[in-house]
């Protein structure tokens, strides 16, 4: 898979670094940014290429997001989401994978992910069947990619104990509405609350149905969202020059890369503290001049935060909190 990564890195340093503090200052990322991933296949990274995709396994996958995310944070948060819909493509009945499959991995169809209904407790996003298809109600409060996404892949709360794999069009209107969320870091990558009152979806636009599994959500599942992380890390790394963060960078990568179902949150958790305390060194380091609105360290420190809370779970929070508050103790609010 080594093509696959000179893909990525290629497009990393000379596409997405060169704009990462231009795409920081601004509201939505510029639609070439995008456009470079689907030119390169990257929209079909882990599709097998029989259906049009790259084919890569798991590492290469890992190792990409990591290199694109030290080109741009924002730019690869926001590709990451449509991983969603081609998954979900690859296992839907024939006619909506045949239909719809092709365009997504040449990212001609650009997905985001509405993943209200896997949210822990009362459902908050439920989905009501009908004798054609599934009306939507209620809401989904983070939906990345706003405005260059068309589809919404949206998993919701069935019958039963299910949960409900929907494609929909991401348009406001008839039922679907959006909120802006104004955010410190990746500010650019258009992130809203969605609001769902009565959206009708036909059932040809169901992907799966499948029983609601909260663990489904958690282990190695979470392996990807810590290669974001790897990525600010990685990219402290070399603004910094060489230092001992290099080595704990691979250690980092490799209890991410081997972590099983039941340690997979505490590597992410590692991950994000050794990100939050990379961008800290390299601000340190730089000294004042980091902390002028031009300069990377900065940028990197804000999305280093952002990743401390984003695509966190109950055991990633403990297992952050520990690191943070080694001798202490913190109530869960
Ligand atoms: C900027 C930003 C953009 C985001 N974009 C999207 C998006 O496009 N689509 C989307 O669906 N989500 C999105 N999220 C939500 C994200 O995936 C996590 O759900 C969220 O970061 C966890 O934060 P929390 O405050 O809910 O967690 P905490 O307060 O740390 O925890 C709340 C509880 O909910 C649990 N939990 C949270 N999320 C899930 C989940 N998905 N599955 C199972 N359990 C969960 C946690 O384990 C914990 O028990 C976004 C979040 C942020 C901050």
């Amino acid at each position: 898979m080594t093509e696959v990564m000179e893909i990525a890195a290629a497009i990393a340093e000379e596409v997405l670094f060169p704009r990462a503090m231009e795409v920081d200052a601004s509201s939505s990322i510029p639609v070439e940014n995008f456009d470079a991933l689907a030119e390169a296949g990257l929209y079909g990274i882990f599709a097998p290429e029989e259906v049009g995709g790259l084919g890569a396994d798991s590492g290469t996958l890992a190792a990409a997001v990591e290199v694109l995310a030290a080109g741009c944070l924002a730019t690869t948060f926001v590709w990451i989401q449509h991983f969603g819909l081609v998954r979900n493509l690859l296992m839907a009945p024939a006619p909506l994978r045949d239909q719809w499959l092709g365009p997504a991995c040449r990212g001609e169809r650009r997905g985001g992910i509405a993943f209200g209904g896997l949210l822990p407790g009362p459902p908050r996003l439920r989905a009501e069947p009908e004798p054609d298809g599934w009306r939507l109600v209620g809401s989904a409060p983070w939906v990345t990619g706003w405005g260059r996404i068309d589809t919404l892949h949206v998993a919701a709360r069935g019958p039963d104990e299910t949960i409900v794999h929907l494609a929909i069009d991401a348009e406001e209107g008839r039922g679907l509405s959006v909120t802006r969320q104004h955010l410190v870091a990746v500010e650019a990558s258009a992130t809203v609350r969605a609001q769902f009152d009565g959206v009708w979806v036909p059932a040809e636009r169901a992907m799966a149905v499948v029983p609601f599994d909260p663990a489904a959500s958690g282990g190695t599942s979470l392996r990807a969202n810590g290669s974001l992380a790897l990525g600010v890390v990685r990219r402290c790394c070399q603004l910094m020059g060489p230092s001992s963060l290099d080595v704990e960078l691979v250690a980092c990568r490799a209890e991410l890369d081997s972590a099983g179902d039941p340690t997979m949150a505490l590597a992410r958790a590692r991950a994000s503290e050794l990100a939050l305390r990379a961008s800290a060194a390299l601000l340190v380091q730089q000294g004042s001049r980091s902390i002028a609105r031009h300069e990377h360290a900065q940028r990197l420190a804000r999305e280093a935060m952002f990743l401390l809370v984003f695509g966190s779970r109950a055991e990633i929070k403990s297992g952050l909190l520990s690191r943070l508050l080694p001798d202490g103790q913190a109530v869960d609010r």
